[in-house]
C-alpha cells in the first residue's frame, strides 16, 4: 500500500481574495485548499511513502492517508492499489437512447430577411421548401411514439417559421389530441425574426403558451447593420412594433448575435432589458470576428461579469440569472458534474426538415451525412450511435487537454464543423475567448457568499429555459 504510486488527475488552482482553490477539471468541483494540497498535486507518480517523507513535518502517516482518501473521493487523485475508476471505457458514456423528448420542426426553409451572417443561406439550408401537415403529423407521431419522457417539447423553427403560420395552427390541435390520448405534455417554443408577429399571431401564440425568442442584436444601429430585408432596409423598427404587447407583458426573450459592429455586450444586454426582453442570450458570429475582435470581446465579457456582480450586490438575483452567458457557467460549477456532450443534439433532441428527414439539430439540416433517418421509418440506431460517438467529448483530442473542458463542453459541434471542417476540432481564437470567460466566471463564483449561492441556485422557481433553440 505505502509503495503504491499516486496518480494526480487534471486540476487547476485559482487564487481569489487571498484564498487558494483547487478546481477539478474532470467534474468542475472546486474547493478551498492550502499549500500542502498543492504539494500533493505536484507529486504525480510518487509513492505514499515518498510523499510521507516530503510532508512528515506536517502530517503523521495516518493523517496523510486520511487526506489522500478524501482527495481520492473528491476525484483529485487515484492511489494505484485502490479500486479502479468505474467506467474508464471511452465509449461507456455514449448512451443507447432515452428517446427523443425535443423536436425542432423546420416549418419552412426560406426567410423574409437576408441577414449577413445567416448560417442557413437565407434560411433555405440549400433546400427551399415548406413542411406540410402530413409530414408534421408523422413527426408528432414519431415524437409521442418513441419518447420515454412525459414532458416533451416542440420548437417551431425555420427559416422564418411564421411564413408557415397556418401549419402551427394545425399542429397545435393535433398535439392536443395526442396529449389527451397519451397523458404526455408538450411545451412549445419558437425562434422567429419577429417581423411577422401580427396582433392575431401574437394572441394565438400567447393563448397556447408558445415561448417566443426573437433574434434582435441590440440597438437599432447594431441590429440593422446585419439584419435587413432584401432591399437592405433594417428590420429593427418593425420588430419593435410587432413585439410591443409581448415586451410589455415580459413574455419574450431575445437572441443577440454579436458582431464587430457592437462588442459591448453589457450595453446590448441593458438595451434589450430596457425595452422589455426578459432573457437575453448572446452568441458571437464566429466567422465575422478576427483575433483583435476576440480580444476586445473577452474584455467586454469581463465587463459583463462585473455588471452581473453589481446585480448580486444589489440582490437583483432574478435579473442576474437571466444573463444566461454567465449564469450557465456558474450553475455548472455549482452542480459540479461530469459532462459528456456540448448539447442535446442527436441525443434527446432532433430536428425534422421540411421533407421529414431527421438531423441532430436545426443547424445540421441539409448536411446529408448527418441525417439519422426519417419520421416515417424512425431513427437509424446505428447512425445515432455513430453520430453520438462523434459528438462525444471523449472523441475531442484537443479538448481533452484543455482545463475548461467540463464547463465549455467542447463548443458547438456544428460551429466546429463549419469553422475547421471537423466536429472534434474547435477554432483556437474561440477557445481562447471561452477559457477567458470561464476563468472570469469561476472567479466570480468564488466571490459569491452562501446567501448568493442559495438565491442563485436553490430557488425552486429556477428552471433553465433550455427549450428555446438558437
Ligand atoms: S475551450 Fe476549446 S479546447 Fe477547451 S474545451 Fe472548449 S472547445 Fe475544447
Ligand atoms: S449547440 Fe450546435 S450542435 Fe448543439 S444544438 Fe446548438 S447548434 Fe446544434
Amino acid at each position: 500500500m505505502f509503495n503504491s504510486p499516486i496518480t494526480i488527475k487534471a486540476v487547476k488552482f485559482f487564487e481569489e481574495q487571498d484564498n487558494l482553490y483547487l478546481y477539478n477539471v474532470e467534474n468542475s468541483g472546486i474547493f478551498q485548499v492550502d499549500d500542502t494540497i498543492v504539494d500533493i498535486c505536484n507529486s504525480d507518480g510518487k509513492t505514499i511513502e515518498e510523499l510521507y517523507q516530503l510532508l512528515k513535518n506536517k502530517y503523521s502517516m495516518e493523517e496523510l492517508s486520511e487526506l489522500l482518501t478524501t482527495l481520492e473521493k473528491a476525484g483529485v487523485l487515484r492511489v494505484q492499489d485502490s479500486v479502479d475508476d468505474i467506467n474508464t471505457d471511452s465509449c461507456a458514456c455514449i448512451k443507447e437512447t432515452n428517446g427523443v423528448s425535443s423536436l425542432i420542426l423546420m416549418l419552412v426553409q426560406e426567410c423574409n430577411l437576408r441577414c449577413s451572417y445567416c448560417y442557413g443561406v437565407n434560411g433555405e439550408y440549400n433546400d427551399r421548401g415548406r413542411m406540410d401537415m402530413d409530414t408534421a403529423t408523422q413527426a408528432i407521431d414519431f415524437l409521442f411514439d418513441q419518447a420515454l419522457e412525459e414532458e416533451l417539447s416542440i420548437c417551431f423553427f425555420g427559416g422564418e417559421p411564421l411564413l408557415n403560420y397556418k401549419l402551427i395552427q394545425d399542429i397545435i390541435p393535433y398535439v392536443q389530441s395526442k396529449e389527451k390520448q397519451t397523458g404526455k405534455r408538450v411545451r412549445y417554443s419558437m425562434t422567429t425574426n419577429g417581423t411577422l408577429l401580427t396582433k392575431d399571431v401574437v394572441d394565438y401564440l400567447m393563448e397556447h403558451q408558445v415561448a417566443i425568442q426573437v433574434s434582435l442584436d441590440g440597438d437599432q444601429k447594431t441590429h440593422d447593420f446585419n439584419r435587413y430585408f432584401q432591399n437592405k432596409e433594417g428590420s429593427y423598427d418593425l420588430i419593435l412594433n410587432r413585439t410591443e404587447k409581448l415586451r410589455k407583458n415580459g413574455m419574450i426573450s431575445a437572441r443577440a448575435t454579436v458582431s464587430p459592429v457592437q462588442l459591448d455586450i453589457t450595453y446590448t444586454l441593458k438595451h434589450l432589458n430596457e425595452i422589455g426582453f426578459r432573457n437575453v442570450a448572446m452568441y458571437p458570429a464566429v466567422q465575422m470576428l478576427n483575433v483583435k475582435d476576440y480580444e476586445d470581446y473577452s474584455l467586454e465579457f469581463t465587463k459583463l461579469v462585473n455588471y452581473f456582480e453589481t446585480l448580486i450586490h444589489s440582490k437583483e438575483y432574478k435579473k442576474a440569472r437571466e444573463i444566461s452567458n454567465i449564469y450557465k457557467y456558474l450553475r455548472r460549477v455549482h452542480s459540479s458534474s461530469k459532462r459528456h456532450y456540448y448539447c442535446g443534439a442527436a441525443s434527446h433532441m432532433l430536428a425534422v426538415d421540411v421533407h421529414g428527414d431527421l438531423y441532430p439539430c436545426q443547424r445540421f439540416v441539409s448536411e446529408k451525412k448527418y441525417s439519422l433517418g426519417n419520421v416515417n421509418k424512425g431513427v437509424s440506431r446505428l447512425r445515432e450511435k455513430e453520430i453520438l460517438k462523434e459528438f462525444s467529448l471523449e472523441e475531442r483530442t484537443k479538448c481533452k487537454e484543455c482545463w475548461a473542458i467540463n464547463l465549455c463542453g467542447g463548443d458547438c459541434p456544428h460551429e466546429n464543423l463549419k469553422n475547421t471542417g471537423a466536429i472534434e476540432d474547435p477554432l483556437e481564437i474561440s477557445c481562447e475567448f471561452t477559457r477567458s470567460a470561464i476563468n472570469d466566471c469561476i472567479r466570480l463564483y468564488l466571490r459569491l457568499d452562501e446567501e448568493d449561492k442559495d438565491k442563485l441556485f436553490n430557488n425552486k422557481m429556477i428552471k433553465e429555459e433550455e427549450m428555446i433553440v438558437s
